[in-house]
Parts: C-alpha cells; sequence; structure tokens
C-alpha cells in the first residue's frame, strides 16, 4: 500500500471494459486512487461492480470524444472498442474514440502536466512484412478497408501523442499491445479465444476463419497489466513505443485443438471465409520490454486458458452467455 505523499489519482478512461477493469484492480491494490471514465459502450458495470463503494474508486460515465474537465496526477487512455466485432460496428465512432478521445485526453494532459499512457495496439502493423514485429517496423495498413477505422484511428492516436510530446513537451508511454485474453473478455465480442471457448463450452463448432493457419500470439491480461504498470514506471523521457504481448506463436487451428482438449468438449471444428485484411501472422519482438521494464509474460498458454475457461464455466451457468454483456 502506497503512503499518502506517494498515492496518485489516476484516470483510466475505458476502465470498465476488459483490460481497464484490471487495470484499475491493480492500482487498486497498491494503493492510488482511481477515476474510471467509460461510455459503456463495449465495456460493462458488472467489470467493476466489485469497486462499488470502494473509498479510492470513482465511476464517471463520459464519452471521451468530448472533454473532460477533472483533476488527476496520471491517466491511462483505454477507452476504444477492441474487437472487430464492435469496433466495426459504428467505424465513426470508432474513428472519432481513437482521434477526438486522444485529442481531448492530451489536452487535459497538458492542462495538468501529467503523465499519460496510450493502448495503442500491433494493429498499427496491419498485415505485416516483417516478423516478429519490432517497434521500428512502420506496418502494412490499409487506409481504407474494413478495419481502418480502428487501425488507423490507433495510428493517428500514436501521431498526436509523439506530436504532444515534441511540440509541447509532454510526458507520453505508448504501449502497442498485442492479443491479450482472460477473465471479463466479454463473451459476445467475436474475439477468437472468447468464442472458441463460449464455443467449446455449449458445444457448439468451433468456427474457424479460412484454413485456421493464420497465427496470433496471445498474452494473458495480468502479464499485460503488469507491463502497463511497468511502462508507466519508467523515466520521464522514455516514450516508447513499446511492444507488449507474449511471443509464443500459435495458429488459430492449434489456438482450437488446445480449447477443445482443455474443456473436454465434443464440439468439431466448422470452417467459415476469412474476414477482409485479417493479418497472416503476428508476433510480437518484446526485446525493448525485456531490456528497458525487465518484463516478459509468466503465464504459459495452457495456464491462462484454463483460467479463462473457468470464468466462463462460471458466467455461463450463471445466466447464459446472450445475456451477459
Ligand atoms: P473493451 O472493449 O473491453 O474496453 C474498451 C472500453 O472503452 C469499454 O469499457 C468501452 O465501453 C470503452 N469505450 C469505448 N468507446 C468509448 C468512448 N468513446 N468513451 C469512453 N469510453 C469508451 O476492450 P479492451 O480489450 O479492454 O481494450 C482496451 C484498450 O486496449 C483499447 O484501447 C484497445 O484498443 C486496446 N487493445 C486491446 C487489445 C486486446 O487484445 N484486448 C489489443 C490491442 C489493443
Ligand atoms: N481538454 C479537455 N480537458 C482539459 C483540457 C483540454 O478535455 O482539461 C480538451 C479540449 O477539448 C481541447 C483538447 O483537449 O480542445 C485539446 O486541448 P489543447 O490544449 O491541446 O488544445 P486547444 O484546442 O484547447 O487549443
Ligand atoms: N478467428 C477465428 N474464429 C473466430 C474468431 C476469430 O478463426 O471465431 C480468427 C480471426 O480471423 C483472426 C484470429 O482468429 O485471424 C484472431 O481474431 P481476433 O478477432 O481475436 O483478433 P485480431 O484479428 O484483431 O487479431
Amino acid at each position: 500500500m502506497r503512503n499518502y505523499e506517494a498515492r496518485q489519482r489516476v484516470l483510466v478512461t475505458g476502465g470498465a471494459g476488459f483490460l481497464g477493469s484490471h487495470l484499475i484492480d491493480r492500482l487498486l491494490e497498491r494503493g492510488d486512487e482511481v477515476i474510471c471514465a467509460d461510455n459503456l459502450f463495449t465495456g460493462s458495470k458488472r467489470n467493476i461492480e466489485h469497486l462499488h463503494g470502494h473509498p479510492r474508486f470513482e465511476f464517471v460515465r463520459h464519452d471521451v470524444t468530448f472533454p473532460l474537465y477533472i483533476e488527476a496526477d496520471a491517466i491511462y487512455n483505454l477507452a476504444c472498442p477492441a474487437s472487430p466485432i464492435h469496433y466495426q460496428h459504428d467505424p465513426v465512432q470508432t474513428t472519432k474514440t481513437s482521434v477526438h478521445g486522444a485529442i481531448n485526453m492530451l489536452g487535459l494532459a497538458k492542462r495538468l502536466r501529467c503523465r499519460i499512457f496510450q493502448a495503442s495496439t500491433s494493429e498499427v502493423y496491419g498485415d505485416p512484412s516483417v516478423h516478429p514485429q519490432t517497434e521500428a517496423y512502420w506496418g502494412n495498413v490499409n487506409p481504407i478497408g474494413i478495419r481502418s477505422c480502428y487501425d488507423e484511428g490507433k495510428r493517428c492516436a500514436e501521431t498526436l501523442f509523439f506530436d504532444y510530446h515534441r511540440q509541447h513537451g509532454l510526458d507520453i508511454k505508448v504501449a502497442r499491445i498485442f492479443n491479450t485474453y482472460g477473465p471479463r473478455m466479454h463473451p459476445n465480442d467475436g474475439r477468437v479465444v472468447s468464442n472458441f471457448i463460449v464455443q467449446a463450452l455449449r458445444g457448439e463448432p468451433i468456427t474457424i476463419y479460412g484454413e485456421g493457419q493464420q497465427t496470433r500470439s496471445f498474452c494473458y491480461v495480468d502479464d499485460l497489466v503488469e507491463g502497463f504498470l511497468r511502462l508507466m514506471d519508467t523515466e520521464a523521457g522514455f516514450t516508447g513505443p513499446v511492444n507488449l504481448g507474449n511471443p509464443g506463436e500459435f495458429t488459430i487451428r492449434e489456438l482450437a485443438e488446445k480449447v477443445i482438449a482443455l474443456t473436454g468438449s465434443a464440439s468439431k471444428l466448422e470452417f467459415r471465409p476469412l474476414p477482409a485484411d485479417d493479418p497472416l501472422q503476428r508476433k510480437p519482438d518484446i526485446t525493448i520490454a525485456q531490456e528497458k521494464l525487465g518484463w516478459q509474460p509468466q503465464v504459459a498458454l495452457e495456464e491462462g486458458l484454463t483460467r479463462t475457461i473457468a470464468y466462463f464455466d462460471g458466467l455461463l451457468a450463471g445466466q447464459g452467455a446472450t445475456t451477459a454483456a
């Protein structure tokens, strides 16, 4: 627990979402005061209901595309729908959230002269022609496709962070997050880990897009949040971007087989068309995170999947996934 002088008031945008709610748990555990600002578009009160009445926690329903005038010592900017189904639901709003949201939170950080963290993404690398992806790689992104609202929105947000840093001397920390999974993922957000687990637990077919030979690297949420905290605690002047993710690389078919084995499900594989612009391969080079943050993931995929399966098992048993928002 931090003493009074060391205690910070931390603003977490998107704090009612999957990653944000885990981050808030860790910040409260270490003694910080937390303001969660979220418009509950993809997040849910359920993710933060255990914090109801916590003396150092406050929830504000707020859309980051509008200005926010509050006091804080540090800002984590996570507000943005993250799964393709969600960010493609209202693509214009997705770009606005990334770009106007970044401008407003940077304006807030500028007024407060406080440190600000950006949840960027491996999607800035697009369908990468460099493998594994290092931070020096500029990416291969389609500017006019169905993923562009998210990819280009996040790229523009990075531009804004670095221009506020250069032009206004802002203390920025930019993390490029690779696919992350764990408890509190939204059961209907269409992401591969939540889809496969929910399908396996219900005995429904496991939907593999394409032939399942595309690869992803899956990081367990606790590991990721540890990376956030370490990046935020680096010395002023260290801006990133820093890749945060698990370098273990698996094909989507391998993931399906692991989920079937760990759930003991009788589900069969079902092959569906590959969505447009779906990256063929993705794996972070985490050398910078290892050297600058002394960070690397600790939780192996089987272990993380086992914990996530236990979460969804409880959720489905409790109320049925379709009403679990
Ligand atoms: P999530 O959808 O669970 O959380 C996003 C949160 O932002 C939700 O609570 C949502 O209600 C809120 N939000 C959306 N638009 C908003 C707006 N205009 N104003 C205020 N709040 C708004 O997704 P997540 O997986 O927790 O992702 C959090 C952040 O991390 C996002 O910025 C995402 O782009 C980034 N990220 C996540 C992953 C991943 O694998 N989970 C990978 C790369 C980057
Ligand atoms: N802003 C905010 N809270 C603040 C300060 C600024 O939400 O405490 C928003 C405001 O909408 C502003 C934006 O951040 O337009 C960018 O601020 P900046 O100072 O960079 O530029 P401005 O537009 O004020 O010249
Ligand atoms: N995917 C799949 N079946 C599903 C959901 C996703 O095969 O039910 C694939 C998807 O086409 C992609 C990978 O799994 O190649 C990861 O998808 P996700 O949406 O989780 O993340 P992203 O594509 O943003 O990395």
